[in-house]
């Protein structure tokens, strides 16, 4: 009777379905560990089994978990005050943090709208250039192109952007459907073409596509510097960012760059867009990494020219119930304490170098991984079939799924996208803490090298 099964084990199975999982995964999926604490790169389950947090959660815990002087700076916020709604009180961290963020980010960033997280973030975004555009007498101007594949949220303006066949196949009759132009690859290229080639082909589809959909419709181009869950840490060369920049000035479209994953310092800068200088963005977008996990945050940064035409004009007329929330926005001037004390910008720099290394040390062992890509502490390994043709792993295979079931019974959390991308395959994100040692990325590349085996054994079989 010991080896039964353990119902409880399976979400959807329990008299009541469990807990917000039951609405996330299938029913029938097994149930992840549950967690106990967190302690630099490291969390422990309830069990006390310890994992090494490979890819930050889902890019998010920046700085490790469980930081003293974030855990201070929380208690002592709220000791204080936690919530006073900005319309009627301003807040010193809200301020603090706004310069801070401004100055981070550099020229042409000179005001933050706090809030709760990327989507809202995103729809901060969307919004503020479509009400600039009216203001300023371009009210026919409201399409935002993005890219296919790509990621920009879970809400229904967010959606409309995103670049998903999966979601626009369930979602689509409830969201505007905007035009796309394709994400540059970097790894399973259409004939005849080199990475330098496709992206600047992929840039001259967005040309193509403003010209037809009409400028003066085209409020905005979206885009991921660096895709996370969309293309898997694809690095586009640099003339990509520089020819799209050109093509949004030519046509008067504001170009804004989601940072949600690859912004807070993640690839070596503070903004990925600070590698390529010639190529700034109108708007960014900030979430994951900026608070690091401790609080949910997202954040708009905007230029003086933009916000000043809006608030001249009445106002932005959009906002949310903890939009600058003051027990927020002291978290995240602790987490950026932390990020500047640690040098974590630089560190992600230098320890990507070692991690490249390591990863590249993977692929040439493993049968499965066909491709290492990324910036900084921002990189994934692509899991194929066959790396001579570089075909994929079978859908219905779900290796990363796999790869996860693997790597907990290893001890170490991975996050990662199964290919319903087509040319963009299966891949794992190698995106741990900042703070990272080298012996702790010896570890990390250990367990995951022993989740691969595992992985390998089974296409085998
Ligand atoms: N944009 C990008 C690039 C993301 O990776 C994500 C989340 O993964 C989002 C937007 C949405 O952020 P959130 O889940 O905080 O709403």
């Amino acid at each position: 009777a010991s080896a039964a099964p353990q119902p409880a084990r399976l979400i959807g199975d329990t008299p009541r379905g469990g807990s917000v999982l039951s609405f996330y995964s299938p029913r029938g999926a097994a149930r992840p560990p549950r967690v106990g604490r967190g302690e630099g790169v490291w969390l422990w389950d309830a069990d006390g089994r310890r994992y090494l947090d490979a890819t930050a959660g889902a890019v998010v815990a920046n700085i490790g978990h469980g930081n003293r002087h974030v855990i201070a700076a929380m208690q002592a916020q709220a000791e204080r005050v936690s919530f006073a709604y900005p319309r009627f009180f301003e807040s010193e961290h809200n301020i603090a943090l706004a310069d801070r963020l401004c100055a981070l980010a550099g020229e042409g960033f000179d005001r933050a709208f706090f809030v709760s997280g990327g989507s809202e973030a995103n729809e901060s975004a969307l919004k503020l250039a479509r009400q600039y555009a009216v203001v300023t007498g371009q009210a026919g101007r409201w399409k935002v192109i993005s890219r296919d594949p790509s990621y920009h949220g879970s809400t229904l303006g967010a959606l409309a952007v995103t670049g998903d066949a999966h979601t626009q196949a369930i979602y689509g009759p409830m969201v505007k459907p905007m035009p796309k132009v394709p994400a540059p690859l970097s790894y399973r290229l259409p004939e005849g073409h080199t990475a330098e080639s496709y992206a600047m082909a992929c840039a001259d589809a967005l040309e193509r596509t403003i010209e037809q959909e009409g400028p003066e419709t085209v409020l905005a181009f979206i885009l991921e510097p660096i895709g996370g869950l969309s293309t898997g840490a694809v690095v586009s060369p640099a003339a990509y960012f520089q020819r799209v920049r050109q093509i949004c000035e030519r046509h008067g479209v504001l170009l804004i760059y989601d940072e949600i994953m690859s912004g807070a310092g993640r690839t070596g800068e503070f903004l990925a867009a600070h590698h390529w200088p010639g190529a700034r963005p109108d708007l960014v977008t900030l979430a994951k990494g900026l608070a690091a996990g401790y609080t949910p945050l997202g954040c708009l940064l905007a230029p003086a020219r933009i916000v000043d035409a809006v608030a001249g004009a009445g106002g932005f007329v959009h906002g949310h119930t903890y939009f600058t929330n003051p027990m927020s926005c002291a978290i995240a001037n602790a987490v950026m304490d932390e990020v500047e004390r640690l040098d974590l910008v630089a560190r992600a720099r230098e320890r990507g170098v070692g991690l490249r290394r390591r990863l590249e040390a993977v692929a040439a062992r493993s049968p499965l991984v066909g491709d290492v890509r990324g910036l900084g502490l921002f990189s994934a390994i692509e899991l194929v079939a066959d790396k001579a043709t570089r075909r994929s792993l079978p859908a219905d295979f779900n290796a990363p799924a796999r790869l996860t079931e693997h790597g907990l019974r290893h001890g170490i959390a991975l996050y990662n996208r199964r290919a319903n991308l087509g040319a963009f395959g299966d891949f794992q994100m190698i995106t741990p803490p900042l703070t990272i040692s080298e012996p702790e990325l010896d570890e990390l590349v250990d367990r995951l090298g022993r989740a691969l085996d595992d992985l390998a054994d089974e296409v085998v079989r």
